[in-house]
């Protein structure tokens, strides 16, 4: 239902306060700094990263075949009318209007607005499984695409090096939980790099000495797409000799690394990626923000926070209702998808609304979902069209690369594609950026007792490097 937003006058300059910079924050002050002229508002974005994150192709980041760089947006470049605050959010009283913002260094301050725009997302929804906090790694931002993209071919370094046959089948064994397309998209884009590796460059390893495991808690994998194109997708990566393991549960993972699955099996592994699923941003409980059962901002169909006009929300923290649906209740899912098209609706209807007009519903059907499993690989489900293998990723490159935020990056996207087809893929692993005080440490502390030589100081413990 509408609700008529406060109008402020002209000759007043109302502060909106956008909180995170990333699909929706970064899509909102984008579409607000075009349609307010300058004197009209002044727009604040704050988010902890000075960057939005261009999230569907961070598998392929980390697979070597976009340079990571180009999947972010850089926040100050792109939001150039808008005040940019590197720093999060940490508490917020609407009733107020003050948001509590701790920079990434300095003192907390609280900063007042006229009207919000709640941007914050989500987080990896994880479980109190013993160790996995300790020795697990999520896959949602840029960082941990760099990461594992290193890590695991550190780890082919390693298997590649030592003739001791536990050393190696650690080091090769690869575990992933949850089975969504964030997941399926890491688990398949990394096997086709490390193949793609061991086949070219490292002769004393074979394809077949990897073991990559997917535990997954349902009895199927991409709930995106119908269920023929998941057990499509299953068997596809069982023919590349990946282990799907279907109503299956990560029950533990040891201090020594050992994986614990949930059908009794045991194994060693220097690699556990957790994706199953993510949850709203937990600085919600720190705001007045309504929230519904499972802890996401209730709006309206206007993208308005129920019962606060002047308060909007999208993305994956805001139960936002689904008019495309006949079941009450029904609300929007946690995509890309809806991100984008509700930043744009929402943009409209702030601008509406300072000129005193309505606010417009937000009504958008869900068309489908476009998934790459390597190079040439996809699957694709879009407005009931079902495509496998090579249009299906072909499919996946055009609609993100028409996505992908400003012209520059798209650029650069098809850039870093057309080099790599051309000179392959870059499979190096610049392990030092794990850790880049290791060598200057060993220099400034040689000859103390109980120093090791850098390279055996780095002999790769997924455990210690991901804790
Ligand atoms: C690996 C991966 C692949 C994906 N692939 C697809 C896909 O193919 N198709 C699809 O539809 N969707 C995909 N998604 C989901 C899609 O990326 C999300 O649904 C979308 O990013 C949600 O947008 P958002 O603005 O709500 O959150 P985000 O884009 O996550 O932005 C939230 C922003 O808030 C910032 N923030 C966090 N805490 C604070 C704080 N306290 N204060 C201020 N700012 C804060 C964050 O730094 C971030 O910039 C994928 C997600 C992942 C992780």
């Amino acid at each position: 239902m509408a609700q008529p937003g406060t109008r402020f006058p002209e000759s007043s300059r109302p502060v909106i306060l956008v909180v995170g910079g990333g699909y929706v924050g970064l899509y909102t002050a984008l579409r607000l700094q075009k349609k307010l002229s300058r004197g009209r508002a002044e727009i604040v974005v704050v988010d902890p990263q000075p960057h939005m994150t261009y999230q569907p192709f961070l598998p392929e980041a980390a697979a070597g075949s976009v340079e990571p760089r180009h999947v972010v947006v850089p926040l100050r470049r792109t939001l150039n009318r808008c005040r940019v605050i590197t720093g999060a959010l940490i508490g917020l009283t609407h009733a107020q209007k003050r948001a509590r913002i701790a920079p990434v260094e300095g003192k907390v301050f609280e900063l007042s607005y006229d009207v919000l725009v709640m941007a914050a997302g989500s987080v990896a929804r994880t479980l109190p499984i013993p160790g996995l906090a300790e020795h697990g790694i999520g896959f949602k931002n840029v960082g941990e695409a760099i990461y594992l993209r290193n890590h695991v071919l550190a780890r082919l370094d390693a298997a590649s090096s030592t003739d001791d046959p536990e050393v190696r089948s650690r080091a090769l064994t690869f575990v992933f939980v949850g089975g969504g397309y964030a997941g399926i998209e890491a688990f398949a884009e990394l096997e086709d790099m490390a193949r793609y590796a061991i086949e070219h460059y490292y002769p004393r390893l074979s394809p077949a000495d990897m073991r990559w495991v997917l535990v997954e808690a349902m009895g199927r994998i991409l709930p995106e797409v119908d269920l023929d194109m998941g057990a499509w997708t299953v068997r596809q990566l069982t023919a590349r000799g990946m282990d799907i393991r279907l109503n299956t549960r990560l029950e533990s993972i040891s201090d020594a690394g050992v994986v614990r699955l949930s059908d009794g099996e045991e194994f060693p592994t220097e690699t556990l990626v957790w994706t199953a699923g993510t949850k709203p941003n937990p600085v919600l409980a720190a705001t007045d923000l309504p929230v519904d059962g499972r802890g996401r901002v209730e709006c309206e169909a206007t993208l308005q926070v129920r019962g606060m006009p002047d308060a909007w929300a999208a993305g994956d923290l805001a139960a936002v209702p689904d008019l495309t649906k006949d079941e009450p209740g029904a609300t929007t899912a946690p995509n890309a998808q809806h991100a984008v098209r509700q930043a744009r609706r929402l943009a409209d209807n702030i601008v509406a609304v300072l000129a005193g007009q309505e606010p417009a519903l937000y009504r958008h059907k869900y068309v489908g979902s476009v998934a790459s499993l390597g190079l040439h690989k996809g699957v694709a489900q879009v407005y009931g069209v079902k495509l496998k293998g090579w249009p299906a990723w072909f499919m996946h490159r055009t609609y993100h690369v028409s996505r992908v935020p400003t012209f520059n990056r798209k650029a650069r996207v098809i850039a870093d594609w057309t080099l790599a087809s051309v000179f392959r893929r870059e499979v190096i692993s610049l392990g030092q950026l794990q850790d880049p005080r290791r060598e200057f440490v060993f220099a400034a502390n040689t000859g103390r007792a109980g120093q090791l030589p850098p390279a055996q100081a780095a002999a790769p413990s997924a455990r210690a490097e991901s804790a």
